[in-house]
């Protein structure tokens, strides 16, 4: 093929880097993207550039973490604490993330913030020149590193550059109330495809670029004077094979009859997410509370059980949710607990793989309530992992996997009465429905996989610079 390399950018490197006394220990942690990328259809060396996760700052050190990680094609960009704190904590974080969630109040305006973000920004621009030449693709993630198509077209303009924002994109008039608004913008502009989950966000995008930088816009473009920006939408999906036979395997057969067991008869209400105030964790509690309240029939034979994977608590607005979560619980297991029935199991960790499809596989149900969540993958996973028996998806409309998953049961997550109603009818709800709803969304998740979104994006890609080629 005419190019070389394909150049991912993400703020973390698919890696979890361990301390040993004397060394370092470096394993592959392959999430949905490692997967999705794994798995590209186009023959091309495949290189990342990104945080290794792993906080250092002797010189030794870093030169062996670096040479340990080349032998994977993996370059790190080492971050101090301090921009640990401002561009990731603070500004992508503590700014951008609210701002994209509608937590249009958790915005935070740091001039500092702003900064180590543009200076961070340079330095995986700086990184990634060291491995980009003409005719490689460039493919940068999401809202951490927004300034990096323009800094990256700056210095390589004619290298192949696509960008996916992997969260929400909100609507122009929240997007305005951000004062960087015109170099975030242009920042982005120097992609050639910008791609987001749903047409909702792209549409935002398209407006606030329109309205704040004042272009030539349709519905899928935008028009610079040397170039053309393409804008789409790819809803990411997962690996829809490694779920859906997992519950065929020994070990995981082994956890699930053990949580059976252990459950007896009992109906399992599974939620899973990060901690985070996007995801509705208090008005999902505040929904199953009401739902016990009213529902006295079905105390001691219904359980909800929680995860939440702890995360970002070094930021104040994280562990001040957390605090409330277990004040939420506390209350309602105080209320209806009897020696045999809780009816919150609430897990504040991360559980591995076989263990989080066990819990998949024995759950009736799942109840997922984000007021804002770029695509939610718990959703897509709970449903691929269904083969030895139904249940039943209850999902929020503010989800972008509702766009997909239109035979869940769908629920505005603002409203606790309907949440409440939605358990109801998930529990009454008879097999043979169960089974058809769940069908049709396996037939949708099957296609849409992590493996289709990538090579459907880097397909585009190319074939956008064809037509470049053939117009310019
Ligand atoms: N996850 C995990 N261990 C856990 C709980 C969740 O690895 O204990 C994974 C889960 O399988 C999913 C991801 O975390 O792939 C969460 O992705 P999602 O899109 O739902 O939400 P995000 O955290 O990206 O906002």
């Amino acid at each position: 093929s005419y190019f070389m390399k394909i150049l991912i950018i993400a703020n973390r490197l698919p890696v979890k880097i361990e301390r040993t006394d004397d060394s370092f220990i470096v394993k592959r942690s392959e999430g949905g993207l490692a997967t999705g990328l794994g798995s590209l259809e186009i023959d091309a060396e495949m290189h990342w550039v990104g945080w290794p996760g792993i906080h250092v700052e002797n010189e030794d050190e870093k030169r062996e973490i670096t040479e340990k990680l080349a032998a994977l094609n993996y370059h790190p960009v080492f971050l101090t604490g301090e921009e640990i704190e401002t561009y990731y904590e603070g500004y992508s974080n503590s700014t951008i993330w609210p701002l994209c969630h509608y937590f249009f109040s958790y915005v935070q305006y740091k001039a500092e913030y702003w900064e180590a973000y543009r200076r961070v920004n340079g330095l995986f621009c700086e990184e990634a020149l060291n491995f980009i030449d003409d005719n490689d693709i460039v493919w940068i993630h999401d809202y951490q590193l927004m300034l990096l198509p323009k800094k990256i077209r700056d210095n390589r303009p004619n290298v192949m550059i696509g960008y996916f924002h992997h969260i929400p994109f909100p609507s122009y008039e929240l997007f305005r109330v951000l004062p960087e608004r015109e170099e975030v913008l242009k920042g982005l502009l120097g992609a050639d495809l910008i791609g987001f989950h749903t047409h909702d966000y792209m549409r935002h995008f398209i407006s606030a670029v329109y309205r704040v930088l004042d272009l030539n816009c349709n519905l899928d473009e935008i028009c610079l004077q040397d170039r053309i920006v393409h804008v789409d939408a790819f809803p990411m999906g997962i690996n829809y094979e490694q779920y859906h036979q997992a519950t065929s395997l020994p070990e995981v057969k082994k956890i699930s009859k053990r949580l059976i067991e252990e459950l007896g008869d009992q109906t399992i209400i599974l939620s899973v997410d990060r901690l985070d105030y996007s995801k509705g964790i208090l008005h999902r509690l505040e929904g199953f509370a009401n739902f016990l309240e009213n529902h006295p029939e079905y105390h001691k034979k219904v359980s909800l059980a929680m995860i939440v994977v702890p995360s970002r608590d070094a930021v104040e607005r994280y562990a001040d949710l957390k605090t409330q979560i277990d004040q939420s619980i506390g209350k309602i297991n105080g209320i209806y607990s009897t020696l045999g029935w809780t009816p919150v199991y609430y897990f504040y960790q991360s559980f591995p793989f076989n263990e989080l499809v066990a819990l998949y596989d024995i759950a009736d149900i799942a109840l997922v309530t984000p007021l804002r969540d770029g695509m939610n993958l718990v959703a897509k996973e709970y449903l691929a992992t269904k083969n030895r028996k139904p249940g039943v998806l209850i999902l929020s409309e503010m989800a972008g996997a509702a766009n997909e998953l239109t035979d869940a049961i769908i629920i505005n997550p603002n409203d606790t009465q309907e949440i409440e109603s939605a358990l109801l009818q998930a529990l009454t709800m008879p097999g043979k429905e169960q089974r058809l709803r769940l069908r049709n969304m396996q037939k949708r998740i099957s296609t849409q996989t992590v493996r289709k979104w990538a090579n459907d994006f880097i397909a585009e890609l190319l074939h956008i610079n064809r037509q470049n080629n053939e117009i310019f």
